[in-house]
């Protein structure tokens, strides 16, 4: 029986150790899972509401115990960890409505009627990345669990804690969470047969062997995958908020985030006045210990992770300047502006999944647009401008999934979520999200003598 150490990335001092599931231990839960399934899908529309609102009331009761098992196990500041804690509730409370709004259509043929059903896809294999752990799982298993569907989930090995004080409280059987390794509980989702739908969220890599597994099943998958997103800053926009703002567009989560504008484009005229603004901006965040809280930024998740990041920033690297991090123990890493970049720079291209950022001037709008698309991926991206005009044409020229105008966030649990191009398949979140859980039944009504 495998064992696995969760460390406390601020620290790195043990927090727990937890025996991880294995291949045998997956079929069991989707062996629960399918016989839950007859049962949930059953319940009347109302009492799934109840049962969804009394699990939202569960996760309520312990959002305090939840945020310190995400302060302790993935190093995320205290005040984001109660945040993402109430967001499990809250989205939970959002798709309760669900049950009670699964409405089917009624379409007029001759000789009769036709209506449609929104029947449950199964049981669902949802798999989790380690930089969200609350807020991805819950994407995933609220609307999925609405729509009437069992849910097995794999957190990441590296922070299993919360999903699985998450899984205690859910019903039995209708949620279960199984720690363990992407190779064997992950891959186990992907192949068994049982499991009508994947629900993935991680690398781009991993994302298309997923996609691959599920084609052998024609399983349904959504992929929400990388991203290497555009903060785009036009001339006319008020700097001195966009400077204020752009800290928290690419370093919140330590930079561990899949929507992270790790690229600011800045009108060429501008560019100077930009970087005298946003140098005391950086320089601002409060980064340190995760547990107190005024922190800003904790540390990465772990020490291969830092090593993965600190590569983008080798020695001679274009540093324009830096924030600060805590010395001593604990996978530390400081906001980092690289200006001027080369277009080859790898922290231009990859994504880094850290707290560095690149700035990179254009001339006009057609420049920024260009720019911001040269990339694989089209997840999401920020645009700063006080022309209305010029903030719809650039929105709607970008080949991103999410965008804000204005402001640096543009994930919201009413709004869909996914990517463009290579960051994803599929959308999460909004009030169709229960739609992807389901499959519409189409039924014939003979309506003649
Ligand atoms: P990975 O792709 O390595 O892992 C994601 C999850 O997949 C983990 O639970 C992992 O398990 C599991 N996994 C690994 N191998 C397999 C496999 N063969 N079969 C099934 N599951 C497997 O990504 P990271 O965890 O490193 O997350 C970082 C990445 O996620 C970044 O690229 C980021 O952009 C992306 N991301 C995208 C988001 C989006 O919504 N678009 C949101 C958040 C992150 P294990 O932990 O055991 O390796």
């Amino acid at each position: 029986m495998s064992q696995f150490t969760v460390l406390n990335p601020a620290t790195e001092q043990a927090v727990t150790t937890l025996t991880q599931a294995s291949a045998e231990d997956t079929d069991a839960a989707i062996g629960r899972a399918a016989a839950a399934q007859e049962r949930w899908r059953a319940v009347a529309p109302g009492e799934r509401a109840g049962l969804l609102r009394r699990f939202a009331a569960a996760v309520d009761s312990h959002v305090e115990e939840l945020a310190g098992l995400e302060v302790a196990g993935s190093g995320h500041p205290v005040g984001q960890a109660r945040w993402e804690a109430g967001h499990v509730r809250d989205v939970l409370l959002y798709y309760s409505a669900t049950p009670e709004r699964l409405i089917g259509k009624q379409i007029p043929v001759p000789g009769g009627l036709n209506v449609t059903f929104h029947e449950p896809v199964g049981m669902v294999g949802l798999i989790v990345p380690w930089n969200f752990p609350m807020p991805i799982f819950a994407w995933g298993m609220a609307p999925a669990l609405a729509a009437g569907n069992t849910v097995v989930a794999k957190p990441a090995e590296l922070t299993p804690l919360t999903a699985v004080r998450i899984g205690e409280l859910a019903l039995e059987g209708v949620l279960q969470v199984l720690p363990g390794k992407g190779s064997v509980v992950g891959q186990r989702l992907v192949d068994h047969p049982a499991v009508r739908k994947i629900v993935f969220t991680g690398s781009t890599e991993v994302g298309s062997q997923v996609m691959a597994g599920c084609a052998r099943h024609i399983k349904r998958v959504t992929l929400e995958l990388g991203g290497k997103s555009a903060n785009i800053v036009f001339a006319d926009a008020d700097l001195e908020r966009a400077a204020a703002t752009a800290p928290y567009a690419v370093f919140d989560n330590a930079g561990q985030d899949c929507c992270a504008r790790s690229r600011i484009l800045v009108q060429r005229s501008v560019l100077d006045r930009f970087m005298e603004l946003f140098e005391p901006a950086v320089k601002g965040v409060a980064v340190g210990d995760p547990a107190s809280p005024g922190t800003e930024m904790g540390p990465l998740i772990s020490a291969a992770h830092r090593q993965h990041v600190a590569a983008y920033v080798p020695d001679g690297a274009p540093v324009a300047f830096r924030g600060s991090a805590p010395d001593g123990p604990g996978f530390w890493y400081p906001p980092t502006v690289l200006a001027p970049v080369g277009a080859d720079d790898p922290a231009y291209t990859e994504e880094v999944f850290g707290p560095v950022v690149t700035v990179t001037p254009f001339d006009d709008e057609a420049e920024a647009v260009t720019i911001a698309n040269d990339t694989p991926y089209g997840l999401s991206g920020s645009i700063f401008t006080s022309d209305v005009g010029r903030a719809i044409r650039v929105a709607r020229a970008v080949e991103t999934g999410n965008l804000s105008v204005n402001s640096h966030s543009s994930v919201r649990y009413w709004t869909p979520f996914g990517g463009f191009k290579q960051s994803g398949l599929g959308r999460e979140l909004g009030p169709d999200a229960p739609d992807a859980f389901t499959e519409t039944k189409n039924v014939f009504i003979a309506t003649e003598p």
